[in-house]
């Protein structure tokens, strides 16, 4: 058993090293590495982060670990081989893919990510869940932002591969992202032990602000101090970089996380008219509704007068208003607790 995982993360190693070297000095890696290159990806990034390529051939991978007495059967069990339907061997899973390796928390490499170079879908193929990887474990990078990550306490969330790519060139040494699934329960206490507070920076379109909502509570519950680095609308943060510079992305970006409270007003903004009567009355209560959340009265007021100038309501019919809603608040306290939903009254739940 021990050594069946030595061996499949052996492969893995080589494996990796493989795409590595495929990449950097074949032909046909070649449109892979001009891919990259347009990306803006560096030779730096390609070496740290491993980068490969996975050639169109059905079976690269297959010879190349076969002649080096790697078990067939066991590297399929792994991940890396798919059994041809017919019984008859095996083909590499990934063929014409931009390759990512995946690391364990201990840096050995246990899975891949594997991207088209074009459009073609899907986008982005993963590893299957194996005896060595398990994705809602599993962060991308955490073994290599593990260092600052411990020094100043504090982590940076994105949602893809290249965000934690290209925001590393920017100096963003203590960046992860999850596995193209929602962050877990099981990430969010990974990263407490080593962090105190969490920096979410997802996409700026609408999946990506809506899973940021959904990743609040989580980090929150594990006991994290939670800000958001918002983009401007549509953007990831590969694509700010390339359109506005590392420097800006440090700090405009980065170095200017909003507050969670901030968040999800600017959040429930977005969905009321408030050159509408009608809207501005609707965003108002909802808002309230979240201020009333905040245990300090000081930052009750603060939230509470921004909104007053914003909606044009007087200070101390808001004020009311939020009182009433505390109170509420206070009699269900002990539901709240469990119920991390209970934050956005349900809307935006799915
Ligand atoms: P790129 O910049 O390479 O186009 P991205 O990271 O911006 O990719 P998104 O569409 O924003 O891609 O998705 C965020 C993350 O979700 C990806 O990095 C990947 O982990 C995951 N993901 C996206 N599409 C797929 C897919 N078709 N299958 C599996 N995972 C996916
Ligand atoms: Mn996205
Ligand atoms: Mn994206
Ligand atoms: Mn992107």
């Amino acid at each position: 058993e021990h050594r069946e995982r030595d061996k499949l993360i052996e492969a893995h190693e080589l494996t990796a090293k493989l795409y590595n070297y495929l990449l950097k000095n074949t032909t046909h890696g070649q449109p892979a590495l001009e891919y990259l290159r347009s990306r803006g990806v560096t030779d730096k990034q390609i070496d740290q982060f491993m980068i490969g390529y996975a050639p169109p051939q059905w079976d690269t991978l297959v010879r190349f670990l076969e002649k080096k007495q790697f078990d067939p059967e066991q590297m399929e069990k792994g991940g890396l081989f798919i059994a041809k339907g017919d019984g008859s061997g095996y083909l590499d899973r990934f063929r014409d893919r931009i390759m990512f390796p995946i690391w364990s928390r201990e840096g050995k490499v246990i899975a891949f990510a594997g991207r088209t170079l074009g459009d073609s879908q899907p986008k982005y193929l993963n590893s299957p869940e194996t005896v060595l990887f398990n994705k809602s474990g599993i962060l991308y990078n955490f073994h290599q932002s593990k260092t600052l990550m411990r020094k100043n306490r504090r982590v940076v969330l994105f949602e893809g591969y290249m965000d934690v790519i290209k925001s590393w060139s920017a100096g963003v040494h203590n960046g992860v992202a999850s596995m193209g699934t929602s962050l877990t329960e099981e990430h969010a206490t990974i990263l407490q032990r080593h962090a105190d507070e969490a920096i979410i920076c997802y996409d700026g379109d609408n999946a990506g602000q809506a899973a940021v909502l959904k990743t609040i509570p989580l980090l929150e519950r594990a006991g994290l101090k939670v800000q958001v680095a918002m983009l401007p609308k549509g953007m990831d943060p590969d694509e700010y970089i390339t359109a506005n510079g590392k420097h800006l992305f440090m700090k405009e970006i980065i170095e200017h996380p909003v507050s969670v409270t901030k968040f999800k007003l600017l959040y429930a903004r977005k969905n009321h008219i408030l050159l509408e009567e009608e809207g501005r009355k609707n965003y108002s209560l909802e808002a309230v509704g979240i201020i009333a959340r905040l245990e300090s009265p000081t930052e009750r007021e603060f939230y509470l007068k921004q909104l007053s100038r914003e909606v044009d309501i007087s200070l101390e019919s808001l004020k009311q208003d939020c009182f009433k809603h505390w109170q509420q608040l206070q009699k269900m306290k002990p539901q709240r607790d469990n119920n991390d939903n209970s934050w956005n009254n349900g809307r935006n739940e799915n």
